[in-house]
C-alpha cells in the first residue's frame, strides 16, 4: 500500500487482509481495540460460542452515542471468478477491491479514523462514545449484537443514538440513509393427510388439496397499504414439498415454508394470529412453527436523524432519501433497547458479490460524515 493513502483507507486495507468469514473475526477486532485503547476507550471482549464481539466505551455520562457494525464477511465464492485475490486489497482506478470492502469494513475504518480526528480536537466532549462490533452479522446472528445488547440491558447500560455503518447508499455515497427496516417472520408448515392410490381418492386424504385454497387466500390478501415509511407487507412462499415421486400415489404429507416482510402496521403476534385464523377456518390437520428474525423498527425525526442528514448534506450537496428498504440488519436488535438507529455507509451495489469494491473517495468522505455527525450530536 502507498504510504500517502488516507488513514481510513490504510486501515480498511489492514482489515481486508484478515479473512474474517462468519463467524471468524480473524483478528479484526483486536486491531480496532488497539486503536481505541490509545484513544482512551475501555474495550471489553464479549465472546459467545464461536462469535467474537467488542464493546468499547469512552465516558461515563449520557447521552450515549454508539457506532455499530460487523467485522465478518460472507465467503468469497469461486476464486476463479474474482479478478483479484479476495483477501488481498487491491487499488485500481480509484476503487479498492476485496471481500468486505463495502460490507462493511470501510464503515469500520471510517468510524475509527473519525473518532481519532474528533477526539484529537475535542478530548473533553460531553456524553459517552461507544462501539458495538460483532463477528456474526452475516450468519445466524444469535451470538452477536443480540447477546451484547442483553448484557448491556442487564447492567442498565443504555444506548441513545446509534449509527450503523452498513452500506446504505445505492448509487452514490449518501443518496440513502436507512431509518428503519421491515420485520421478517417465517412460518414452517406441515400438513398431515393420508397417503393413497391415485385411483381411490375416497380412501386417501390429499394434503395438497387441503392446503391449496389456504395458499391462494394468503396470496390474495392485501395485508396493508404500507405507510409513509414502509412499503406494503409482503407474503412469499419460499418452499413447498409433497409427493412420493410416483405417478399413482397421492402424498400423505406436505411441508411448506413462507416469509412475511412486514411494515410497522403489524407486529409478529398479530400477524401469526391472523394467519392461524385463516388456517383454522378450513378443515386441515396442520402444524405451524414460527421463526421471528426481527420486528420492524423505525427511527422517527429527532436529533440523530437530523444530525446524520445534515452531515450527509454538507458533504454531498444533496439530502439523502430516508428509507426502510433492504433486508434485515443488526439494527433490529439495537432498536428495541430504546436506541434511535440510523444506517449510513458506502454504496451497496457490489456487496456479497465477486469483485466487491468501494470507491476510495467515498471512504474518505464517509469518515468526514461520521466525524461531523459526532460534532453535531455531542458538542
Ligand atoms: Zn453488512
Amino acid at each position: 500500500m502507498n504510504s500517502a493513502l488516507h488513514p481510513s483507507i490504510e486501515l480498511l486495507a489492514e482489515l481486508v487482509r484478515r479473512p474474517s468469514v462468519t463467524p471468524d473475526d480473524a483478528g479484526c477486532q483486536e486491531l480496532l481495540a488497539e486503536r481505541l485503547e490509545v484513544l482512551g476507550f475501555a474495550c471489553e471482549q464479549m465472546n459467545f460460542g464461536e462469535v467474537t464481539n467488542l464493546w468499547a466505551r469512552r465516558g461515563h455520562s449520557g447521552p450515549v452515542f454508539c457506532f455499530a457494525g460487523h467485522t465478518d464477511v460472507v465467503p468469497p465464492g469461486p476464486l476463479e471468478d474474482w479478478l483479484t485475490a479476495p483477501f488481498e486489497p487491491v487499488i485500481h482506478e480509484g476503487n479498492m477491491f476485496g471481500r468486505g470492502t463495502a460490507d462493511m469494513k470501510s464503515g469500520l475504518a471510517a468510524m475509527i479514523v473519525a473518532l481519532e480526528e474528533f477526539l484529537l480536537e475535542h478530548p473533553d466532549h460531553p456524553g459517552s462514545i461507544t462501539l458495538l462490533i460483532t463477528s456474526d452479522e452475516e450468519g445466524r446472528a444469535r451470538d452477536g449484537t443480540l447477546k451484547v445488547i442483553e448484557v448491556l440491558q442487564n447492567r442498565d447500560e443504555q444506548i441513545d443514538w446509534c449509527v450503523l455503518g452498513e452500506p446504505s447508499s445505492q448509487s452514490v455515497l449518501g443518496d440513502t440513509v436507512r431509518i428503519g427496516r421491515r420485520g421478517s417472520l417465517s412460518g414452517m408448515l406441515s400438513v398431515r393427510g393420508i397417503q393413497g392410490h391415485v385411483a381411490y381418492p375416497q380412501l386417501a386424504d390429499n394434503p395438497i388439496r387441503r392446503f391449496a385454497p389456504i395458499l391462494s387466500e394468503l396470496h390474495e390478501i392485501r395485508w396493508d397499504e404500507g405507510n409513509e415509511f414502509f412499503p406494503p407487507t409482503s407474503f412469499q412462499v419460499v418452499d413447498l414439498k409433497a409427493g412420493v415421486g410416483f405417478p399413482n400415489v397421492t402424498p400423505g404429507e406436505l411441508s411448506a415454508r413462507f416469509n412475511f416482510r412486514y411494515s410497522t402496521e403489524w407486529d409478529h403476534e398479530k400477524l401469526m394470529a391472523r394467519v392461524e385464523d385463516i388456517f383454522n377456518a378450513y378443515e386441515i390437520d396442520y402444524e405451524l412453527d414460527w421463526h421471528l428474525s426481527g420486528e420492524p423498527f423505525l427511527t422517527r425525526e429527532g436529533q440523530l436523524t437530523e444530525a446524520v442528514v445534515k452531515a450527509v448534506t454538507e458533504y454531498c450537496g444533496n439530502g439523502p432519501e430516508l428509507s426502510t428498504g433492504g433486508g434485515t440488519s443488526d439494527g433490529r436488535f439495537i432498536s428495541p433497547s430504546g436506541a434511535d438507529v440510523v444506517e449510513l455507509g458506502p454504496v451497496n451495489a457490489s456487496i456479497h458479490k465477486v469483485n466487491e469494491h468501494v470507491r476510495l473517495d467515498d471512504v474518505v468522505a464517509l469518515t468526514s460524515m461520521y466525524r461531523r455527525t459526532l460534532e453535531l450530536l455531542l458538542l
